[in-house]
């Protein structure tokens, strides 16, 4: 089963920000999507990365427009998501399948490109963001003018999957294609719903943890960021024993990759040179 990642955006913080003892240097952080392709379910996104649709789309908000003229992201031109289907020779029709990690505007600002796909995702997270207003949503940032109008018809939630137990260290969750070669891993803490994907058919199983931390220093080094990281988080309680349950799993032989961590990551694909953008 093929697994890359790409870097749809580059955005800058302070390193201080997004780990504890950090300097004030300011940090390149990526914001990476993937694309697998299952050998029975073809091509699949996990998540769509920073599009325009976010950044210059004429449906965004308010709120969508300050949240952009704030966090100022670039977009990597060269790995914006259809260049990158292009690249394997896909159109935006051959996605039948989009896992949404988690709702917010990074990883679901391109899901109106995809006509044709199916949407996995968490449903009691989605059932959250139906409830809530929108002033609400912005608080667990969320912006719902990001969502096709039909999102809730072509959501496939994650409950109605299979449970795999955890085992010597490498965690259970939902098992989304039935074979288990990729499970739907809970990860609780920085956003409503958020799940990780473990690939468990590689040499190395890997584990994508999305958004648990934004460096993987923080993670490995025990190096959590304190306020106001943990304003924004959605229960920056679990933050912790969620890191923990990853560094269990390096410790058993995994391997972790993060959306946001600047260096190089094995599965990146690289189409462009970060220096030159
Ligand atoms: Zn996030």
């Amino acid at each position: 089963m093929k697994t890359v990642f790409a870097n749809s955006a580059w955005v800058n913080a302070a390193e201080r920000l997004i780990l504890r003892g950090g300097g004030w240097r300011s940090v390149r952080l990526r914001v990476r999507y993937g694309l697998i392709v299952h050998p029975a379910q073809g091509p699949v996104l996990v998540d769509t990365g920073y599009t325009a649709e976010a950044l210059t789309g004429e449906r965004r908000g308010r709120m969508l427009r300050l949240y952009g003229a704030l966090l100022k992201p670039k977009l990597n031109a060269a790995e914006q998501v259809l260049p990158v289907l292009k690249h394997f020779g896909l159109s935006p029709n051959d996605i039948r399948t989009v896992i949404v990690t988690h709702f917010h505007a990074d990883h679901i600002s391109g899901l109106s490109l995809f006509p044709k796909a199916r949407f996995v995702a968490s449903d009691a997270a989605w059932a959250r963001v139906k409830a809530r207003t929108p002033r609400q949503n912005w608080r667990h940032g969320v912006f719902t003018e990001l969502f096709p109008a039909d999102f809730d018809a072509r959501l496939d939630g994650l409950s109605s999957r299979p449970h795999v137990e955890a085992r010597d260290g490498v965690p259970g969750g939902a098992d989304l294609f039935g074979d288990g070669s990729v499970i739907a891993v809970d990860l609780p803490g920085h956003a409503d719903g958020q799940f990780g994907l473990l690939f468990t058919g590689l040499e190395r199983p890997l584990l994508y943890a999305v958004d648990v931390q934004w460096l993987l220093t923080a993670l490995t080094e025990k190096r959590t960021p304190g306020f106001p990281a943990t304003l924004i988080a959605e229960d920056a309680a679990s933050i912790e024993p969620t890191s923990a349950m990853l560094r269990r799993f390096i410790a058993a032989g995994g391997e972790v990759m993060l959306c946001h961590d600047p260096a190089p990551a094995a599965y990146d694909l690289a189409l462009s040179d970060p220096e030159a953008t």
